[in-house]
């Protein structure tokens, strides 16, 4: 019984998604949900990526989170159009949360869509919102185990950016653990090393993105 409830529920979920997709297609924008656990620095990603690429590419951002503005005032300094959604408990964002905040972004002005989900690395994955691709955020201090602790995640992404490489040298984590780790979940799995804090690895993402 409860499974059919559940499966109910994801089924609902979808259809407002494919919905989702259909007006971002139309408007000719790509749409990316970005996921990762809390403080794997899906912001910090998102300010490298945009001030790397605003110049050339018309980007908005739809910012989940439980409670608060914070993240989307760091977007909003860049000069690029951000909406908050505030889940007000919600672990993860869904396709009717997104729905309502692409009323309130200029859809006509932009071509690149990036929608940060609540950090959680559970039911984010579960959810389909409307994108084009899934990439998750990994920092190094979360350790190697977690791609086989939380598998969906990894599973479910297009690409992987693993964060906080600066901060290599203070841990006892392995890279190649994470990478094979990663890639035994998922064989087409890209992954990026990068530190937001000095900036190493976000040119290789970049000319990623622009692939896509
Ligand atoms: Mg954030
Ligand atoms: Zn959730």
């Amino acid at each position: 019984m409860k499974i059919k409830v559940v499966k109910r529920l994801l089924e609902a979920n979808d259809r407002v998604a494919e919905e989702n997709r259909r007006l971002l297609k139309e408007k000719g924008i790509f749409t990316i949900n970005l996921m990762s656990g809390p403080g794997a620095g899906k912001t910090s990603v998102l300010v490298r990526t945009i001030e790397a690429l605003k110049d050339r590419v018309p980007i908005g951002v739809i910012e989940g989170d439980i409670t608060g503005t914070d993240d989307a005032a760091r977007i909003d300094a860049l000069g690029v159009p951000v909406v908050q959604i505030n889940t007000e408990g919600a672990c993860h964002l869904d396709a009717g949360m997104v729905r309502e905040a692409l009323d309130e972004i200029p859809l006509e002005s932009i071509s690149l869509l990036f929608i940060e989900n609540v950090g959680n690395l559970v039911c984010p994955a579960e959810f389909n919102v409307g994108e084009d691709v899934k990439i998750m955020v990994l920092s190094v201090t979360e350790g190697d185990d977690k791609p086989l602790k939380y598998p969906l995640m990894f599973r479910e992404s297009d690409a992987l950016i693993i964060n906080k490489t600066d901060l290599l040298p203070h841990t006892d984590v392995d890279m190649e653990k994470i990478r094979d780790n990663a890639l035994s979940l998922n064989p087409g799995l890209k992954i990026f090393e990068v530190s937001c804090r000095t900036g190493s690895g976000i040119p290789a993402w970049t000319a990623y993105l622009s692939t896509l």
